[in-house]
């Protein structure tokens, strides 16, 4: 539809226009720091940063009604640049052309609800928002459509040239980066360093396949990350890791979806998420927190972060109960099937800490909980959710885990209503599955194979059939009229099936 077309009072807010003040804010300090440069830490003080909009009260000048027709008509425009998260615009980045913003179809993933047989076993209603559905096939996309859109938006402007983006990952942020940048050939190019060995062959392909130069680096995640910001310190990279404030401001654009998605009706909505570095989480009560402050939705739905037992620092500082004395203790990780999660120091504590207290207080009571799950678990969860129609990866299952664990320690009411966050595709993660399936787990993960989950292909080759068809060399007529009946027979007998005749 035509911007034309739609009606007179929303015609004039549909095209988003620039008018934000956006500076960063260190968490530490207080200092401000402006946007025109790239930065990642406070230059000050070395604390993170989170970008706050200086008008961000003019948003406040338009009921929450009128915000929603507008996000709501902003679904029929077919302009690409207002496809994605930038629907959000106002929330998002209200400083970048929407010639500037790039879009490879993220954002706006599926929420579908779990069946009869699921919620019956979870114990209350539930939704998967399926953000494996994103093009690099998690989350992460989000956060990098926001970041590479801003600093296209610099480049088009003349301020940086040549970028080399670069980052430390867990497999899905380097996919993400790979992809992004390599749209934005040749103006940015990419860098990514990995774990060695601690990213499924599916990840390690992505990066590889976008045409990024790609590291590989001994230890795990933390270690990545510390040569990683060791490049930023002292070259001229730019850093893609969630340390940027420019993820953290696009991976916002999940809340606002979930908000649109349930119709603005946040009340006794409870939304679950994944912690590795604790970007996402940060994210997703920050979009919360925006949406309640302008009245879009009216209540704050409860948050839940889940982390697994073998990387779990963020349950552990709240396991504390009184904030004064909670204490952020760096853990050294084990193998986790939630691998994208495996990070024994998120760089984005601080925020974290920040945003729940904040949270709370806007809420008038605690609406932010952690919890801490078994390996066992996410994956029996994980591999009983696909089995009835769902595509969760291993911090999907993570996810409902959490959610199930949370309703029985009375966090979460049996007539509230979750949000699952499955962050990444299935197939990112099969590995797992298939050592689930083959028993094959190695023990630091703890995982044993539940029967009634495990599942196996069957080969189906009749003992007393001389020849079957092999690639190059066909059967003769006879020999394949007997193939096909006998493999039919044992197929049909294997599925009691009843015959026609
Ligand atoms: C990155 C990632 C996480 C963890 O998100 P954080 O923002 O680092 O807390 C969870 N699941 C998947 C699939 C991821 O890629
Ligand atoms: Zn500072």
């Amino acid at each position: 539809m035509k911007p034309e077309h739609f009606p007179k009072e929303i015609q004039a807010h549909l095209i988003p226009e620039q008018n934000g003040k956006l500076i960063y804010r260190c968490l530490g300090c207080g200092a401000e720091h402006s946007i025109e440069k790239l930065l990642y830490t406070c230059p000050g003080c070395g604390a993170v940063l989170l970008i706050y909009d200086e008008n961000f009260d003019r948003l406040k000048e338009i009921p929450g009604e009128t915000w929603h027709q507008i996000f709501d008509y902003r679904k029929m425009l077919t302009i690409p640049a207002l496809k994605g998260i930038y629907r959000y615009h106002e929330f998002i980045g209200p400083v970048i052309p929407t010639d500037a913003i790039v879009y490879l179809g993220e954002g706006h993933t599926p929420v579908v609800e779990g069946n009869g047989i699921m919620q019956e076993k979870a114990g209350l209603r539930f939704y998967f928002k399926n953000d494996g559905q994103n093009p690099s096939a998690s989350f992460k996309d989000r956060g990098m459509a926001s970041a590479l859109s801003y600093i296209n938006y610099l480049v088009k402007s003349g301020m940086i040239s040549d970028v080399l983006a670069i980052c430390a990952s867990t497999g899905d942020t380097s996919a993400a980066a790979a992809l992004y940048a390599a749209y934005l050939k040749p103006h940015i190019k990419s860098a990514v360093l990995l774990p060695h060995k601690k990213v499924t062959p599916q990840q390690l392909g992505q990066p590889l396949g976008s045409g990024a130069s790609v590291f590989e680096i001994p230890g795990v995640f933390d270690d990545c990350m510390k040569v990683v910001e060791h490049l930023a310190d002292n070259y001229n990279v730019a850093l893609l890791n969630s340390k940027n404030a420019w993820r953290i401001l696009g991976q916002e654009s999940y809340s606002y979806e979930v908000a649109q998605d349930f119709e603005y009706d946040m009340a006794d909505k409870v939304v679950v998420v994944p912690i590795g570095n604790a970007g996402n989480i940060t994210a997703v009560m920050s979009g919360f927190l925006k949406f309640y402050e302008t009245g879009i939705i009216s209540a704050l739905p409860k948050v839940i972060g889940v982390q697994s037992e073998h990387a779990n620092p963020v349950y552990k500082y709240y396991l504390e109960p009184d904030p004064a004395k909670r204490e952020f203790v760096p853990m050294t990780v084990s193998p986790s099937v939630a691998q994208a999660a495996m990070i024994g120091n998120p760089v984005s504590m601080p925020r974290v800490i920040r945003l729940a207290e904040q949270y709370n207080r806007t809420a008038g009571g605690q609406r932010v909980f952690f919890i801490s799950v078994t390996e066992q678990e996410i994956m029996d969860w994980e591999l009983t959710a696909n089995r009835n129609g769902h595509i969760a990866c291993t911090h999907g299952g993570e996810s409902l885990a959490g959610l199930v664990r949370a309703l029985k320690l009375g966090y979460v009411d049996k007539d509230d209503v979750a949000v699952v966050d499955s962050t990444a595709h299935a197939l990112k993660f099969a590995g797992f599955q298939q050592m689930y399936f083959e028993n094959s787990f190695p023990p630091e993960f703890g995982v044993t194979p539940k029967p009634e989950l495990v599942n196996a292909p069957t080969l189906m080759r009749p003992a007393d059939l001389e020849r079957v068809p092999e690639p190059g060399n066909p059967l003769g007529e006879a020999d394949f009229k007997k193939f096909v009946r006998r493999v039919s027979d044992e197929i049909a007998a294997t599925l009691k099936l009843t015959s026609l005749k």
